[in-house]
Order: structure tokens, then sequence, then C-alpha cells
């Protein structure tokens, strides 16, 4: 039998277990490393293969994963024995690098052993974990292609790598305390580096931390803010530095015991918290938890990490010690507002000079920067909110067809993504490419990922949007095919990609803003799509937006343009005279009377603003979505038994509307009346739910199409995607929702890749 497997295969440790595999079965042959994924050659009885290829399924080491499996029959050549041959070198190398993973437990154990040589050492790793993405430079991935090859192994650490047998055999960031990186302190207002044991360094962290203090340091793949999250005047003290009113700080605690006394944590939000992969993962915080007002100001949810690395343990086990409590710190990206993390020490002490009154350095290098991702668990399954350190880059196997593309994705929460031998790599959360260092980091991240997968695109998609800085950057780009791929289709097709789904499917794509065909914004979508192009089937009743995208800080201005759309003006002496100052809601109001400066919009982003502000709950916010999150913490709050849907109406019509007219009218009913803000917002979630529903239903009637793929940033709203999922699924449907990729603009240039990839292959 022949094996060809392709996937995450190479560096994590995957030869030594085929090896140690194959032996157990009974198995001759060779393994070998190749350009073109891991080949096998294995011989022995028909049980005995079939065992051996099942468990490679199952129960592979962590980091290994297996996207295809090519098997061929071959007549046997009577080997007596199973080998490691030496790689295949390649014209062009291509391999498939792991993301960084958190501390395994063999190594944690290793850490915290007093006799152990590795006691309190934070750089311990082994084949299983430690960092991979942060620290490669080049492939094929060998220790000198990585930062620590300024670090020479010592003589106990190097018979460990050179041992097929050990948990480090060709453990490239392989380290111990002898021989690997080490912590250096660093005041403000002190030009000399101190260095001395990682223990002492920790202590010295945690008394300033004690104190009040915010100290930057050196994470996995950037720096990190940290501050007690149980002392107010630390938390608006960090806010205050870091320019950051309202957005949630993440907290991170020593174990999941701690987790569980400050939040209410779930089967899946457990298995979440201590994954490999360690993401901050949104959780519900109990009644009275013991943190800080401003960790996240009117938001009953919080993000919380548990430590990812020996270095982060070792911390929470020396505060442990001396503050003589379960310690909650917050752990903040290092950075400036929504600039890129900080990775070099350098560059940590002239960024966060006004933020940390200590630094905690360390002397590896990080090669590419990769911030904490985030979840949260809904419909039962882990969502991918922020998509970087843990995942990234993680690949999706497209299949379709090899060609090499480079997506640009699109402003907010930008992220890219090339296409190699049927792979697609979405990169790490790179952030708004609003200002300088955010777009920095696009290209920084785009000539590294070009050069680790050896992909040189012919193709470039893009968004529509003209005044996008990644379509401009796209369209700067010579000598390759541009490819403008609609903003909505591109949602969809990414949650396609992500399932591997083909043909025709029914897609709800919902969000903020996103450029449609005819110039104006769309956003609450239905489209009858596939990868080579999309039918806009239905869509919410566009309304004007005053100001265009400006608008998007002040919920007000489309709540304004809602009623009167309903009304035909605001009734006078309502409760909304009050969203904002008088002259400017008659400015408004005469924009949107008049139509100048306005633009039409069918987003569903800007109809949970105009709720939120029409109930009173919010009327300008500090970050794009802090409406729609509040509509939705509201409505979980209703404890009340569940109302019906408000009336809305569909009107018959090429793309069909759906009106919501009447539904503002019975809005309006509502706060007259003096409805609790909770029951209007569940009440606005089962409406939305039950109008996805009804076009869903008119779809599959007039369409024959019975698979549903739900994308867009709404869709990250439990409440939303739960009722949806759920609804859907008792009328028959199959339903897809994005989980290994984020919903929201994050996920966009996965779906432009795939199109793109789609319509090479056809020729088109
Ligand atoms: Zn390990
Ligand atoms: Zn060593």
């Amino acid at each position: 039998m022949q094996l060809r497997i392709r996937g995450v295969v190479q560096g994590v440790g995957f030869r030594p277990w085929i090896y140690n595999l194959a032996r157990r079965h009974g198995l001759a042959g060779f393994v070998l490393n190749s350009p073109r994924g891991v080949f096998i050659e294995a011989e022995g009885s028909p049980k005995s293969l079939e065992a051996f290829l099942s468990a490679m399924r199952t129960e592979a080491p962590p980091l290994v994963r297996i996207a295809a499996i090519d098997r061929a029959e071959i007549t046997p050549l009577g080997e007596i024995d199973f080998v490691i041959r030496h790689s295949e070198a390649g014209e062009s190398a291509f391999a498939l690098i792991p993301p960084d993973i958190c501390v395994c437990e063999a190594c944690l154990a290793d850490t915290r052993d007093p006799g152990n040589r590795r006691f309190d050492y934070p750089f311990t790793n082994c084949t299983n974990c430690g960092p991979r993405y942060s620290i490669i430079l080049d492939v094929p991935y060998d220790r000198p292609m990585t930062t620590m090859a300024e670090f020479a192994m010592c003589d106990a650490c190097r018979v460990e790598y050179e041992n097929p047998e050990d948990r480090r055999f060709h453990a490239q960031p392989n380290a111990c305390p002898v021989c690997g990186p080490r912590l250096s302190l660093r005041l403000p207002a002190d030009p000399a580096q101190q260095t001395s044991s990682a223990r002492a360094i920790l202590e010295r962290v945690g008394e300033v931390l004690r104190g009040g203090g915010i100290v930057a340091w050196k994470g996995l793949g950037g720096y990190q803010l940290a501050c007690d999250a149980r002392q107010s005047a630390a938390v608006d003290e960090l806010r205050r530095r870091k320019r950051r009113s309202e957005k949630p700080f993440a907290i991170m605690v020593g174990d999941l015991a701690t987790a569980e006394s400050l939040c209410f944590v779930a089967d899946e939000e457990r298995k979440a918290l201590l994954s490999p992969e360690r993401p901050i993962v949104l959780l519900h915080r109990r009644p009275g938890a013991d943190l800080a007002e401003g960790v996240s100001p009117g938001n009953p949810a919080t993000g919380v990490m548990l430590p990812c690395t020996p270095m982060h343990d070792l911390l929470f086990r020396i505060l442990g010690e001396q503050w003589g409590a379960a310690p909650a710190l917050i752990m903040t990206s290092g950075n400036v507002s929504e600039e890129p993390i900080v990775i070099d020490n350098a560059e940590a002490e002239e960024h966060l000079a006004g933020i940390a009154d200590l630094f905690a350095h360390h002397d590896r290098r990080i090669h590419t920067r990769v911030d904490d991702s985030v979840v949260r668990v809904a419909a039962g399954s882990v969502m991918l909110m922020r998509r970087a350190r843990g995942y990234a880059p993680q690949p999706v196997f497209l299949g379709r067809g090899e060609a090499e593309v480079l997506a640009c994705g699109a402003q907010q929460k930008n992220t890219l993504c090339l296409t190699r031998a049927g792979f697609a790599i979405p990169s790490q959360h790179l952030g708004d490419l609003e200002n300088f260092e955010t777009l920095r980091f696009f290209e920084e991240t785009l000539e590294r990922m070009r050069r680790l997968f050896h992909v040189t695109p012919t193709a470039v998609a893009h968004d529509l949007h003209p005044g996008y800085l990644s379509t401009q950057l796209a369209l700067k780009m010579e000598g390759v095919r541009h490819m403008g791929v609609q903003h909505h289709l591109a949602h969809i097709a990414s949650c396609m990609a992500e399932h591997g789904l083909d043909g025709r499917v029914i897609g709800v794509a919902w969000d903020g803003t996103g450029f449609g065909t005819d110039g104006t914004i769309w956003g609450g979508e239905f489209l009858s799509a596939e990868y080579a192009g999309f039918e806009r089937y239905a869509r919410l009743r566009p309304v004007l937006l005053a100001g265009g995208d400006s608008g998007v800080r002040e919920p007000w201005r489309v709540a304004r343009s809602y009623l009167i759309e309903t009304f035909g003006s605001v009734p006078n002496a309502s409760p909304w005279d009050q969203m904002a100052a008088p002259d400017r809601i008659r400015i408004v109001d005469a924009m949107l009377q008049r139509r100048v400066s306005t633009i039409p919009t069918s987003s569903a982003g800007r109809l949970f603003d105009a709720v939120a502000s029409l109930i009173g709950l919010r009327h300008s916010v500090s970050f794009e979505g802090q409406a729609a999150m509040m509509l939705e913490a509201a409505a979980d709050a209703w404890a009340g038994p569940p109302d019906p849907p408000y009336d809305f109406a569909i009107t018959v019509a090429t793309p069909i509307d759906v009106d919501l007219r009447p539904t503002i009218r019975a809005i309006v009913e509502d706060v007259r009346r003096g409805e609790p803000q909770p029951r209007i917002s569940a009440r606005f979630h089962t409406t939305l739910v039950a109008i996805i529903a009804a076009i869903c239903r008119r779809m599959r009637a007039d369409l024959t199409l019975d698979r549903v793929c739900l994308s867009g940033g709404c869709f990250q709203n439990a409440r939303l995607l739960e009722g949806c999922v759920q609804s859907l699924r008792d009328d028959g449907f199959t339903v897809y929702f994005q989980q290994a990729v984020p919903a929201n603009d994050g996920g966009i240039a996965l779906g432009q890749a795939a199109i793109a990839c789609e319509i090479l292959r056809g020729g088109a």
C-alpha cells in the first residue's frame, strides 16, 4: 500500500509517530517527507494495514492535521523492516506550518517538578507543544530556519533531540535553562537590563502588579499588557493609557477553577478553555464576580483565557504564593489603541513607554506577530471571533485546482489568504486597515507568508469597495489578474469553503457594511449563491444612512431614518428628542427628508443600531458592533415568556424587500407603553429569526435549495445564530455557519480565495 498524506504533517512529530505505529502493527516499508506531502509505503497483513490507517485518522499527535490521504495499491516488495527515509529535497519546497500551541501536560509537569532540570523554566517545549508559526523564518522547518538558531543546544538537549523515542525528538525549539532563552527586566527610568533567574524576575513582576502597576511582558506571539483585574484604579489607568474607552479587556486566570468561580462555564466552553489553542473564550460573568467594573463595562460577558506557556503558568504560581489568593489579570494586546501587537524588545520600550511601568523581556525573537485568538460557544460549537494564535496558519483544504492566488480581504478585522496546492492558508488577524502600522503589518505578513509557503500569485482577489485600502493594494499589484468579489458572496463562499460545500446554496449574509454591485451599501442579504456567482434573491428594504459610513458610530442617525421611513416624520415630543443635541437632530432629519448626503443601505447591522437607539439602550457607540452586543445582552436578560415575532411585510419584487416598517411601528408603541428593554430586544431577535426562516422557505420553494449558509458579522450574535439554526433545522434545512474562520470580515479573504480558485479552475 502506498500513501500520500497532505495537511500539517511536517515538523509535528508525524514521521517518528508513523515509524512507531508501523512497527507496532508489524508492517514493513518506509516513511519520508517530500514537497508534495508525506509518503508512506507499507506492507503487511490486510488487517494490520487497515488498523494502521484507522489509527492515523484517530490517534495522530496533537499538532498533526490530515487534510487528504491518497491511497494506491502496489505489489509488496518483501521488505522486512520499517524505516524513516531521508527527506526528498524539492525544487520549491512546500510545507504547511503548524500554529503556536500551548504547553502540553508533560512539559508543564517538567517545569513544576523541583527535581527536573527544567524546573521553573519558562521556555520548555517538546514535539507536541510550544512555539511554531511565530518563530519560523523559512522552510524546511529546521532549527536554523527559526529564531532558535542563535541558541546552540547543550549536550543534554541534543541527546533528546536526536532520539526517536524521546518526546523532544526533532523538537526545533527544544531548550533548557543551560542553553535556551532567558528573561530580563527593564524599568522605564533605568537604562540597565536586569537579568536574574526567571523566578526572581517574575516575582518582581508580581510585586508591580500587586501594587496596581501595569507590566508589558513578552508572550508567545507578541507583548501583552497585564494588570490586576480586581483593582479598579489599575484597570481604569490601563484604559486611559491605552486610549481604549469601553471595548472589553480579556483576563487570564491561573486555572479552570478560578475561571469557574468568576464565570459560568458550560461543557463546550470548558473544552475551549483547555484546548491546545488556548484562546480567549467569551463567558458570562457570575453575578457579583470579583472583577473591576472597568474590565468589560456595561457588558455581561468577559473574555477569559488560561495560561498558554510555562512562563504564564509560572507567573500565576508565583502570584498565588505572593498574593495568597487566586489572581485574575487583565491580559491584553501590547499595542496602542488599534495598532498591531508589538513583538520586538526595543519596539516595545518605544511604543509602550507611556503605558507600562515595567517591561519583562526575553531573548527569543518573535518573527511573526500573532495576537491572542477569541472564540465564543454558540449553537453547540466553538466559533472563532478573532483567529490568530493557536489557529493561524492552519489551512483549509479547498481542493479546487492548484492555482496560486492572493486574497486581500476587506477593511475591518482584515486577514489575507494565500492558496497553494489545493490549500487556502488564511493569515492571522491583522486588524483594521485604517492606520499606517496595520497597513505595514499587512505588507509584512504578505511578504513572509509568500516566502514561507512558496506562493507566487497569478491572481489577486479583492473587495469591490474602492475605498478599502485592501482593494487599493490589490489594484496596485502588477502582472497579476485582478478579481473583484462582492462582499456578501465572499462571506457565503467562506462558509462554503470551511464546510467543503459545492454547488448552489441559500446564502444569508448579514453584516454591518459591504459594497453592493449597485454602488449602495448592502448588509441584509439573501443570496442564491455558488462560488462562480450569485443572484440577490431578497434583502432588507433599504433605508437612508445620513452622512454615509460616518453614521456608524452614531446609531441614533439610522434610528431617525427608520422613524422617518415609518411615520413620514419623527413624532413630536417623543422620547426620541433626546437622542442627540437638538441642532444635530434637525440637520440629520433635514438630510434624510431631502435625501441629500445620504446613501441607501440594506444593512442588518444598522438595523440593530437603529433598534438599540430607539429603545434607548445606546445612541452613540465607541466601537462597531457595540449597540448590537448590548441588544443581545438585553435580550438575554428577558426572563418572561417568549413573545411572538413583531409583524413585518414581504414585498414582491426583484429582489424581494423585507419591509420592517410594521416592526418599527410596533417597537415604538412598546416603548411608549413602557415595555422593558429586555422584552423588546428579545422580541426583536425573534422577529429576525422569523424573517430569515420565511425567506429561506420561499427560496426553497422557488429554487429547490435546502442548504443554508449563515455568514456575516451579525451571526456572531449567539441569540440570532442559535434561533436561526434551530428554526431552520426544525424546518428540514441543512444549516451551515462559520466556526473555524470568523463570520465577520475576518473570514472574507478565505471566501475571496475560494472564488478565485474556482474561476481559474473553470478557465473563465
Ligand atoms: Zn510539550
Ligand atoms: Zn539545553
